[in-house]
C-alpha cells in the first residue's frame, strides 16, 4: 500500500499516526468520563472446589457498560488504563466494589467466601498500595482472610520491589494469588520464595490438556503446588472431560465457563444460594 502511494506515503502514515493518536485520546477520555458516570460494572466467576463443587470463592471481573458501544471487556481498556495511570482510581474502584459485595454475601450465607481481584504491576508500585487496601478492608469490614490479590508474573518478576511489598501484605493477613501461571518467566525458585497462597494455571495448559505432554505439564504443575502447600486453580474450564482429569491429578479448585461464565452480582447471589448444598458436577 504504501509502495503504490510513492512519494505520498509520508502523509499516508502521518494520518494513520493522527487517527492512532485520536482513538486513544477519545478512549482516554472515555475512561475518565466512565469514572465520574459510574459506567463501570463487575462481574463474578465461581471459583469451585473439585472435589465437592462448592464455590469457594470468586474472582471480580471489570467490564465496561459503554453508553453507546455496550458491553466492553476488559483487553480493550485495562492496556490503556494502565498506561495513562488510570487504572490506580480504576482499581480502587474495583478493590472497594468487590470487597462490599463480598461482605454483602458472607453475611448473606453465613460463611467465609473469598473474593479475588486482579491487581494491575502499576498499582502493586504505588508506594501507597499496602495502604489502600488496609483502607478498603476497613471501610467494608471484609475480613483480610478473605481477599485474595492476583498478581501476574510480570509483578513478581522484580523480587526485589515485589516481595518486601507481598510480605506486609500477608502479615495483614491478605491471601496472594499468581494468575496465568505458566505464561510468564517466573522461575521455580521464585515459587519457593514468594508468600503465595493459590497458584492459578493458565487457560493455554487446560485447552490443550489431550496432549501428552500439556497434561504432563499440568499434573506437575499440581503436584509442585500441592507440595509447597499452594491452593491449585485452573482457569478456564470448559469441558466435563477436563474437569474429571483435573479430578485424578488432584487439583483443588476449578474455574471456567463449565461451571459458570462471569455473570453480575445478582446472578451469582442465585448460583451462591443454589449451591449451600453441595452438588458435584462429576
Ligand atoms: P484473568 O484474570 O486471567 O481472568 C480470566 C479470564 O478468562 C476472564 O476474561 C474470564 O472471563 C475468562 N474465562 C474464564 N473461564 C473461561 C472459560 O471457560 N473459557 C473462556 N474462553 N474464557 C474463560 P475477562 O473477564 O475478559 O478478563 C480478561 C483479563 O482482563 C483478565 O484475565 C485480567 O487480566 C484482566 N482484568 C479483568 N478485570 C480486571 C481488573 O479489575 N483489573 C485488572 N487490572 N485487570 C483485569
Ligand atoms: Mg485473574
Ligand atoms: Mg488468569
Ligand atoms: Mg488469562
Amino acid at each position: 500500500r504504501a509502495k503504490e502511494l510513492g512519494k505520498n506515503n509520508y502523509q499516508f502514515f502521518t494520518k494513520d499516526m493522527n487517527e492512532i493518536i485520536a482513538n486513544k485520546m477519545n478512549l482516554e477520555l472515555g475512561l475518565r468520563k466512565a469514572l465520574i458516570n459510574e459506567e463501570f460494572e463487575l462481574y463474578y466467576q465461581p471459583q469451585v472446589d473439585v472435589g465437592t463443587g462448592k464455590i469457594k470463592g470468586m474472582e471480580a471481573l471489570i467490564r465496561w457498560q459503554h453508553p453507546e458501544h455496550g458491553l466492553v471487556p476488559p483487553n480493550q481498556f485495562i492496556p490503556l488504563a494502565e498506561e495513562t495511570g488510570l487504572i490506580i482510581p480504576i482499581g480502587k474502584w474495583v478493590m472497594q466494589t468487590a470487597c462490599e459485595q463480598a461482605k454483602k454475601w458472607e453475611v448473606m450465607l453465613h460463611r467465609p467466601l473469598r473474593v479475588s481481584v486482579n491487581i494491575s504491576a502499576l498499582q502493586f508500585q504505588q508506594t501507597d498500595f499496602t495502604e489502600v487496601v488496609k483502607e478498603v478492608l476497613e471501610t467494608t469490614k471484609l475480613p483480610a482472610s478473605s481477599l485474595e490479590l492476583e498478581l501476574t508474573e510480570s509483578i513478581v518478576q522484580d523480587p526485589e520491589q515485589a516481595l518486601p511489598v507481598m510480605n506486609q501484605l500477608k502479615e495483614m493477613g491478605v491471601l496472594l494469588s499468581l494468575d496465568d501461571f505458566g505464561t510468564g518467566y517466573s522461575s521455580l525458585s521464585y515459587l519457593r520464595s514468594f508468600p503465595l497462597d493459590t497458584l492459578k494455571i493458565d487457560k493455554l495448559f487446560i485447552d490443550n490438556m489431550n496432549d501428552v505432554k500439556d497434561d504432563a505439564i499440568v499434573r506437575t504443575i499440581i503436584s509442585m503446588a500441592n507440595s509447597l502447600e499452594l491452593n491449585v486453580i485452573a482457569e478456564g474450564v470448559e469441558t466435563v472431560d477436563q474437569l474429571t482429569s483435573l479430578a485424578g491429578k488432584a487439583c483443588d479448585e476449578y474455574q471456567g465457563y463449565l461451571f459458570s461464565k462471569p455473570v453480575p452480582h445478582q446472578d451469582l447471589e442465585k448460583i451462591l444460594q443454589a449451591n449451600t448444598s453441595t452438588m458435584p458436577v462429576i
